[in-house]
């Protein structure tokens, strides 16, 4: 009997029972990986998360650029349709103070919601621990920087997880503190472009 990777309710197939992808598929192209990562989840769970899933995408796209390979075009597209989502988009949008590019101008930085990035980064990690541990990570702090300030250890390069060969749509690495063995970072990287970082503190 299998249970909801996220809120732990019991699964009952035909009635509450579905399964996520971890990451979402939208953030691949429409060729998707045969094999990526399915975890059980609840219907609820699984629903909450349809659209954030769709505008992290959209953003990780746009922001990514060429990088996304034909993704950010489709993404930047979307956005244009629908004002509320496009002035969202520029509204956390803010210029850089320091960062000036090479006419002088100055650079332009994004700020993610931090609920919302949050919540979302968290969920990757359940799921991805999920999958490997079959258990659900729970009692735990997590703290999420959208701008890691550790290097993953550097002679190991990203994992990449078996049926997510569409490097660079999403590489991954868990790693424990060297420090403080009770802490593992796990660095998400989107389109080899957008890096964050997760700590959970067991
Ligand atoms: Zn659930």
């Amino acid at each position: 009997m299998a249970n909801c990777y996220l809120c732990g309710i019991k699964l009952i197939k035909n009635k509450n029972k579905s399964k996520d992808h971890v990451p979402p598929d939208c953030i691949f192209p429409v060729k998707k990986p045969l094999n990526l990562i399915t975890v059980p989840c609840c219907i609820k769970c699984n629903g909450k998360f349809k659209e954030l899933d769709e505008k992290m995408r959209n953003h990780f796209a746009i922001l990514a650029g060429d990088k996304s390979q034909g993704l950010g075009k489709k993404s930047t597209r979307e956005l244009f349709r629908n004002n509320k989502k496009m002035d969202e988009f520029i509204s956390n949008t803010k210029l850089h103070t320091s960062l000036k590019d090479k006419n002088g101008h100055p650079g332009l930085l994004y700020f993610f919601d931090e609920d919302e990035i949050n919540l979302w980064l968290i969920r990757l990690v359940k799921g991805i621990y999920f999958k490997k541990d079959k258990t659900r990570l729970e009692n735990v702090e997590f703290s999420v920087k959208q701008h890691p300030d550790i290097k993953p250890p550097s002679c190991e390069s990203f994992h990449v997880e078996e049926g997510l060969e569409y490097c660079p749509y999403f590489v991954y690495k868990m790693f424990t503190d060297d420090k403080n063995k009770n802490l593992a970072h796990w660095i998400f990287m989107f389109y080899g472009h957008l890096i964050f970082q997760v700590t959970v503190n067991n």
